[in-house]
C-alpha cells in the first residue's frame, strides 16, 4: 500500500516533463496519490493534459494565478470533483526576462511587482483558497532557491521574490498549524528547466554547481520528488515552516570555488 493511498494532491506548475512539478506529481503517484493539476496558460495544455493522464488525473484545469477571479474557478471545480485535498503543490514562479540580466538597481517598477505576484503572493492566494478544502489537515509545499539569501548572479529580482516566498511559508505555517495543515518548501539546487533557461548565463551556473558542490553533482527532478514525498507524507508531521535544500549541500560551503580550481588561482 502506497503512502498516499486514499490521498488527493492539487499540483500547480507543470509545464512539460522536465518541470520539478512533475518530478513531485511522479513520486507522489508511485506512491498511489490522485492527482489534480493546473496550468498557466492555454498553450501549456497541449503538454500538460497527456502528461495528467498518464497519471490518471481527473481534473486538469487552466488557472493563472495572477488572477483572483481565476483561481476562485479552480477551486470550486476542484472541490465538485474531489471534496476534499489532502496536499497542494506550488511550484510557480515568473519575471520579466528582462530582469533575470544586468544589474538588479535596474529593476522596474511593474517587473518587481509582477516577480513578487506570481512567484510569492500567489502561494499566499492558493493557500487561502485550498484551506476550507483541507478539513482533515494537510500540507503545502512551495518550491524556493538559495539566491533568497545570497546574491546569485542575474538572479535579481526572483532572489527577493524568493526572499518574500519563504517568509510567506513561516506566516502560512503560523497560521495554518492549528489546523493540522503544515507549509514547507525545499530550496532545490538548479536544474535545467523552462523556467531557468529564463536566468542569463544558467549553464555556467550549472557546470559551477556540479562541480563546487560537495556531492559533486546537479540535483534532479527526481531528487527533489522525492524529498517532496516526506514534506507531504506524515514521515514529516512535526515539520513546518521550514526552507528544505535539496541541492547536493551547495548552501552549507563557504567558499564555492571547486577546490580543484584554487591551485590555478593567482
Ligand atoms: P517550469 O517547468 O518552467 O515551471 C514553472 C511553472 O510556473 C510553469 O508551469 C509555469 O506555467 C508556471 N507559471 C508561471 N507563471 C504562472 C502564472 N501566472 N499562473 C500559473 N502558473 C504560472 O520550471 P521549474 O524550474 O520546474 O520551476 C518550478 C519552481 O521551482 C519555480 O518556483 C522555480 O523558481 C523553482 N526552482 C527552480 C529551480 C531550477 O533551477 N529549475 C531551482 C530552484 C527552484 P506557464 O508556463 O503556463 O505560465
Amino acid at each position: 500500500m502506497g503512502l498516499f493511498e486514499g490521498k488527493t494532491a492539487l499540483i500547480f506548475g507543470v509545464a512539460n516533463d522536465r518541470s520539478i512539478a512533475w518530478g513531485i506529481a511522479q513520486a507522489l503517484h508511485r506512491e498511489g496519490c490522485e492527482l489534480a493539476f493546473s496550468y498557466g496558460a492555454p498553450p501549456l495544455e497541449k503538454r500538460v493534459r497527456p502528461l495528467a493522464e498518464s497519471v490518471g488525473a481527473k481534473l486538469v484545469e487552466e488557472c493563472d494565478v495572477g488572477d483572483d477571479a481565476a483561481i476562485e474557478r479552480l477551486f470550486k471545480k476542484v472541490q465538485e470533483t474531489y471534496g476534499t485535498i489532502d496536499v497542494l503543490v506550488h511550484s510557480i514562479a515568473f519575471a520579466d526576462r528582462r530582469d533575470l540580466q544586468g544589474r538588479f538597481v535596474d529593476t522596474s517598477r511593474d517587473g518587481f511587482k509582477m516577480a513578487l505576484d506570481i512567484s510569492a503572493f500567489s502561494l499566499v492566494a492558493l493557500t487561502r483558497a485550498a484551506e476550507p478544502l483541507m478539513t482533515n489537515g494537510g500540507s503545502i509545499l512551495t518550491l524556493t532557491y538559495y539566491g533568497s539569501v545570497k546574491v546569485a548572479p542575474q538572479y535579481n529580482v526572483m532572489g527577493v521574490a524568493k526572499a518574500a516566498l519563504e517568509s510567506c511559508v513561516r506566516y502560512l505555517a503560523s497560521d495554518l498549524g492549528s489546523k493540522g495543515i503544515r507549509v514547507n518548501a525545499i530550496s532545490a539546487g538548479p536544474i535545467k528547466t523552462l523556467a531557468a533557461a529564463g536566468v542569463a548565463g544558467f549553464k555556467k551556473i550549472l557546470t559551477y554547481s556540479e562541480q563546487a558542490s560537495p556531492l559533486r553533482t546537479l540535483v534532479t527532478i527526481e531528487d527533489v520528488g522525492n524529498t517532496a514525498l516526506w514534506l507531504l507524507s506524515d514521515w514529516s508531521r512535526g515539520v513546518t515552516g521550514e526552507i528544505v535544500y535539496v541541492d547536493a549541500g551547495w548552501n552549507i560551503m563557504g567558499l564555492t570555488v571547486p577546490l580543484e580550481h584554487l591551485d590555478e588561482m593567482k
